[in-house]
Order: structure tokens, then sequence, then C-alpha cells
């Protein structure tokens, strides 16, 4: 019997019916090439499976890794790793021409949720779809429109390179052990209309942590050491962080970076 480890953010699935919602979500076709982070001992694993000719699972956990192996299931691939430090890209481009689309999913462990988003990026090229378990606060973090108070950092680099839906919300009670925390899935696509270069995307990083910097202090304050590089309006000036929207950003990321 596999203990439930903290430090890996363990929480297993139980709920049948959310299991079966969250498959459903991620829709998989049988010629799909699915990467799962962190399969546990298989909640959503088992079911993926069933509808795909391959899955890869990228599991941290030594003991779930040879859980995993010890199975020697068919169409499965078990890959012994960090998410954070996985490369993703190669992964997708690995498969990249195959017929089918590239999509990675998971009941993330929630320690690690914001920075594997960012680490997922640098893939977002090659990935066709991302559907996620997240803390529901994260969740509606990531999807937050501007001008509302959950509006952040998270809200407008995500937007910037993805779609995002929240797609379904997931109690406590889902999930042996229980979180302290509500749960929520989040779809998530690379917007193909995204354009900006690798140093774009960095002025975008640096000034979008410079607005957020001091969230109740206005832009005039937060954007001064770019003040005479962006042409801000006299509402801009006064306005905070969370009231300036996402494509507004990326044309200050766009002037910066020039
Ligand atoms: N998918 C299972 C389920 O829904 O019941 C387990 C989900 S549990 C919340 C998170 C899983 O991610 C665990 O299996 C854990 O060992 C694994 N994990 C934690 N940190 C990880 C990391 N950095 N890289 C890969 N897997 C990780």
């Amino acid at each position: 019997m596999h203990r439930a480890r903290k430090r890996f953010g363990q929480n297993f699935l139980q709920d049948n019916g959310i299991i079966y919602s969250i498959v459903a979500l991620i829709n998989p076709s049988a010629d799909a090439h699915v990467i799962e982070i962190g399969p546990g001992l298989g909640a959503l694993t088992l079911p993926l499976l069933e509808n795909l000719d391959h899955l890869d699972l990228l599991e941290i956990d030594r003991d779930l890794v040879a859980f995993w192996n010890e199975k020697n299931l068919k169409g499965l691939t078990v890959i012994e790793g960090d998410a954070l430090k996985f490369d993703f890209l190669a992964w997708a481009q690995n498969r990249a021409g195959k017929k089918g689309l590239c999509k990675v999913v998971g009941n993330l462990p929630y320690n690690i949720s914001s920075p594997l988003l960012f680490h997922l990026v640098s893939a977002a090229n090659s990935i066709d779809e991302q559907v996620f378990m997240l803390q529901a606060e994260v969740v509606e973090r990531m999807v937050a429109k501007e001008g509302s108070s959950d509006f952040s950092r998270l809200s407008v680099m995500l937007q910037a390179r993805y779609d995002m839906d929240l797609v379904l919300e997931v109690p406590p009670e889902a999930f042996d052990p229980q979180p302290k925390v509500n749960s929520a899935v989040v779809r998530m696509i690379p917007r193909r209309d995204f354009t900006l270069s690798d140093i774009q995307w960095s002025a975008l990083e640096k000034v979008v942590a410079a607005a957020f910097s001091q969230r109740r202090k206005m832009l005039r304050t937060n954007l001064q050491a770019f003040a005479d590089r962006l042409n801000l309006t006299e509402i801009e000036l006064k306005a905070r962080a969370q009231d300036i929207s996402v494509d507004r950003y990326i044309e200050w990321a766009k002037v910066l970076a020039a």
C-alpha cells in the first residue's frame, strides 16, 4: 500500500464521477500524444489508457515509478523525473509531424504549480493543449479578467500565451487524503496569434513584474523606470496594474524590446 507523500503534493483522486469528467475533458483520441504529469496510483492514467494507443507518464516518486514499471502495461512509457526539469519541448517535437495532437495533462502537485506552468511556456509552440487540476484559487487568478482583484502577474503572463478556461470545480472530498483547498480543472490552449520573440517575452516579464510590484500604487510609481519609453496616457498613469489589459501589456513589451 502506498502512503501519500506530502512533499510530492500527493492527493489522490478517488471520486469516479470526477475522474471520468476529467478524462472526458481531456477527450483523448487514440492517436493523441499525451504525457501525464504525476500519475500517482493511476486515477486518471488507467481510464486515459483505455482510450489511447500510447501514454507517457512522468513521475518523480521512485516508488510510484517502480509500481508502474512492475505493471508493465501495454502502451505505457514510464519516465522517472522532475516535471520542473523535464524537456517538454523535446518531448513534443519528437512527436511533431506524426498524426495526433500533443497534450500535457495531470492532477498537479499544488506546491509546484506556478513554476511548472511557467516552465511549460517554453514548449507552448509545440503543444496543442494542456488540461490540469490545480488549486482553485490559482485557476481563478489564471483566468481573471482585467479590473478584477484576482487579475495578477500570473493572469497577464499566461493569458499572453494561452487561451484558458476553468472547466470543472472539484471539492476536497474528491481526494484521499483531502487537500485543505478547493480544486479546479483548467484547459489551456496555446494562442495561435502569439508572436512575441524571446526578447519581447522577457520585456513582458519585466514590465508586468514592475507594474504589479506594489498592487495598490499607481502605475506612475510602479512603472517609473520605464516612463520615458512607454507612452502612458494620463488615465494609465493614475491606473493600477490590475486595470490594464493583457494586450496593452503586450504593446508595452514590444516597445521596450524594440
Ligand atoms: N494523478 C494522481 C491522481 O489524480 O490521483 C496523483 C495526483 S497527486 C496530486 C500529484 C502527483 O505528482 C503524485 O503522483 C506526485 O508523486 C507527482 N509529483 C510531485 N512532484 C512532481 C514533480 N516535480 N515531477 C513529476 N511528478 C511529481
